[in-house]
């Protein structure tokens, strides 16, 4: 995939040249397309995932010229408003865009002239952009697209109502861009309250790696996942975090309703849920009204939760790199954590490529006592790696040769 497949013109990709960029991040390459269209954009991306150029390329190429503050960033810190100006300012040498920034802490005079001369994109942190507005010096009934950068900061540092005057101050009809580390149930507030039907991408977050996690697979037959799923929590009280993955979201709707009928507390997040259905299973999950939280694997990523205790993939990923990613959600902070999959007989292949890519054979265990249909035992040689430390009942089972479970 290169920038020319993106739908960018020539004077935005001599700026991506000019910038010594060569191939798009995932995320430049799923929401530049989006933010081309005029789509508001809510992006799931840290810092150092390349979403400043994600959303200041297709920017450039959008709006007009010599129309004044067209393009506006916010943006929670003084440093960040910076960083985003450079990259602007070398992506539009060849747009002729003018860009600049107005932050608090230094000058107010020279930002003012600035502004005066002509700007097309300007980015700012709240309380500047505010005094300049209120003083009479900016204009911003022109402003075509809003991003909000770093939502979650600006959020924790108290900014939003200064965000929220901002807001207000724009035209309609507005194309908003988000962008947050983490999607916190404040930042989907903020999401459905301020933008029109979002699309949202996402790069997976930094996860813990794999071998601060405890691993275990269950072998178990499809048609008896769910049970198995309530009978583990039943008989393990420590899990009192859990996030379960499913591969669709009508699994991920039958499981929770057969933990509720069992007894166990669990909320559901997916695609089909509403904004708000989504904040009251995150909020719910948070403060521990739900022990579990069934979800798919786009919507649980950029999901911040703290203290998760078990990863559960009620069905293994399709592809390995998820399976690190899903893992990765819990032993946060360097806190342990235990991450659990159930493998029908059809997933077993699943298993093999996982292991071969995190390089160490993942211990297979049956739940004591629990009425198996049939007794499924993975055949793989799996001789050669190292095996993965294994908790299961609440106790470490520790480091084994060979992999063998203990069925066998
Ligand atoms: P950001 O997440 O926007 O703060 O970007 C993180 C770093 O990645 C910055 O140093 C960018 O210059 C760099 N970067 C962004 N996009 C690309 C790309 N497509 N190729 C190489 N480096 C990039």
């Amino acid at each position: 995939m290169q920038f020319s497949d993106l739908g960018l013109n020539d004077a935005v990709l001599k700026g991506v040249e000019a910038m010594g960029y060569t191939e798009p991040t995932p995320i430049q390459r799923d929401a530049i397309p989006y933010v081309l269209e005029g789509r508001d954009v809510v992006g799931a991306a840290q810092t150092g995932t390349g979403k400043t150029a994600a959303f200041i390329l297709p920017m450039l190429q959008r709006i007009p010229k010599g129309q004044g503050v067209t393009a506006l960033v916010v943006s929670p810190t003084r440093e960040l408003a910076l960083q985003i100006e450079e990259v602007a300012k070398t992506a539009a040498k060849f747009t002729g865009h003018r860009v600049t920034c107005v932050v608090g802490g230094v000058g107010y005079e020279p930002q003012v002239q600035a502004i005066r001369k002509g700007i097309d994109l300007l980015v700012a942190t709240p309380g500047r952009l505010l005094d300049i507005q209120r003083r009479g010096d900016l204009k911003l009934n022109k402003v075509q697209v809003l991003v909000l950068d770093e939502a979650d900061r600006m959020l924790d540092m108290g900014f939003w109502p200064d965000v929220r005057k901002i807001i207000a101050l724009l035209p309609q009809p507005r194309q908003t861009l988000l962008f947050s580390a983490t999607m916190s149930s404040d930042v989907l507030r903020v999401i459905g309250s301020t933008l029109h039907e979002p699309v949202e991408v996402s790069v997976a977050r930094q996860a813990t790696p794999v071998e601060a996690i405890e691993q275990a697979i269950y072998p178990v037959d499809q048609l008896q996942k769910n049970e198995l799923l309530a009978a583990l929590l039943k008989q393990h009280d420590h899990w009192d975090r859990v996030l379960v993955f499913s591969r669709t979201k009508h699994r991920a709707d039958r499981v929770q309703k057969v933990l509720e009928r069992e007894g166990i507390r669990a909320a559901v997040m997916h695609s089909n849920r509403t904004q708000s259905q989504r904040i009251a299973a995150l909020d719910g999950f948070k403060s521990g009204r739900y022990r579990v939280l069934i979800a798919t694997d786009i919507v649980a990523r950029g999901i911040d939760v703290e203290d998760i205790s078990h990863v559960v993939n009620f069905d293994m990923p399709g592809h390995p790199e998820d399976y690190v990613h899903r893992i990765g959600r819990t032993a946060r902070a360097g806190a342990t954590g235990t991450a659990v999959s159930f493998m029908a007989p059809d997933e077993m292949p699943l298993l093999r490529d996982i292991e071969n890519l995190i390089d160490q054979v993942i211990e297979s265990r049956d739940l004591e006592g629990f009425a198996y249909r049939e007794r499924l035992i993975p055949d793989v040689d799996r001789n050669a790696k190292k095996v993965a430390r294994t908790v299961f009942g609440g106790r470490v089972m520790g480091r084994r040769s060979g992999g063998r479970g203990r069925r066998r």
